[in-house]
């Protein structure tokens, strides 16, 4: 019985999106069912790879008439075991990477509009090219997508001055689980008009619906960074440094990474020819 189910849920996937976009062989989907660690593994009905709103939201709707679990996924980097469906196999993993086009970028307003399946590291790149900073960055950009920062609401190395994600969003476009659209794409900032329902998926890890698109902020490109690495003896003085540089700096500090001796030591072991910058 579950499995005439899942053969027809797969037929009308195949419709929607194509066939080729409906994974269901070992080799095809193992990637998508394990995290990088190898912690998690799971297993599903199939891997679908819809590319736009509306085949997002037709997977959905043909899932939510049968009851069955669909598991949004990324770029799969966040290591947790949340973008990995449980080992049953009765859900269906819907993969946002072919939604990945930058819509539009309004310099005038510092915004941009972009779907989920957007590389972040190619949204830092379509910002710098219109002349502006997209300011989120973390070590997984290069193949992490705007949809899992915004889902787990990433922070990143610039929260100091820019915020977690959640601060760089105006306005969000999401699948809810029946296959309804929620419009939210909204890029104005004075906006007080009624519940502020994007910050619900924002952090939601996909429970509450699958994002497909955010109006994202902008902000200049700075003229000069500078790096400074210190050596200081406990966590304490970190956070006495901390102070004293916002009180001198105010918002021109974007970041302030404290990095243990231990972390140091697995660098200089892992990384042949790196160098230690301070003696004990
Ligand atoms: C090396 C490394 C460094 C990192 N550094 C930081 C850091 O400095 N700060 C920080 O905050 N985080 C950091 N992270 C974690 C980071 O938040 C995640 O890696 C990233 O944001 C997840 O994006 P993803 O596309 O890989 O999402 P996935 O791992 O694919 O998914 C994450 C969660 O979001 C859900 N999801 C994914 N896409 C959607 C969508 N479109 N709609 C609804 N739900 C969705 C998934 O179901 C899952 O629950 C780091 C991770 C790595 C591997």
């Amino acid at each position: 019985m579950k499995s005439a189910q899942h053969a027809s849920l797969i037929s009308q996937f195949a419709e929607v999106v194509g066939a080729d976009h409906v994974l269901t062989a070992d080799e095809a989907i193992s990637a998508h069912l394990a995290d990088w660690r190898r912690r998690y593994r799971g297993a599903a009905i199939c891997v679908v790879r819809p590319a736009s709103t509306a085949e997002v939201a037709a997977v959905v709707r043909a899932c939510a008439q049968v009851g069955v679990a669909m598991v949004p996924q990324g770029g799969n980097t966040s290591l947790c075991g949340a973008a990995t469906p449980a080992p049953e196999g009765d859900a269906v993993l819907i993969s946002l990477s072919r939604l990945r086009r930058v819509r539009a970028i309004d310099p005038a307003n510092n915004t941009m509009t972009v779907e989920a399946g957007c590389v972040l590291q190619t949204l830092q790149e379509a910002a710098a090219q219109a002349g502006r900073l997209f300011p989120l960055s973390l070590a997984a950009e290069g193949s992490c997508q705007i949809g899992g920062n915004l889902s787990t609401n990433a922070g990143g190395v610039q929260v100091l001055r820019y915020g977690n994600t959640r601060e760089l969003t105006l306005g969000l476009e999401v699948v809810l689980p029946s296959g309804e659209i929620w419009d939210g794409l909204r890029g104005l900032r004075k906006d007080n008009t009624g519940y502020d329902l994007k910050q619900l998926f924002i952090g939601a890890e996909g429970t509450l619906g699958i994002i497909t698109a955010a109006v994202l902020k902008l902000f200049p490109l700075p003229r000069a960074t500078a790096t400074a690495w210190l050596a200081i003896a406990s966590p304490t003085q970190a956070v006495r440094l901390l102070g004293d540089l916002q009180a001198r700096f105010g918002a021109l500090l974007t970041a302030c990474e404290l990095v243990s001796d231990l972390a140091l030591g697995l660098v200089r072991k892992h990384f042949p020819g790196s160098q230690a910058s301070f003696s004990a």
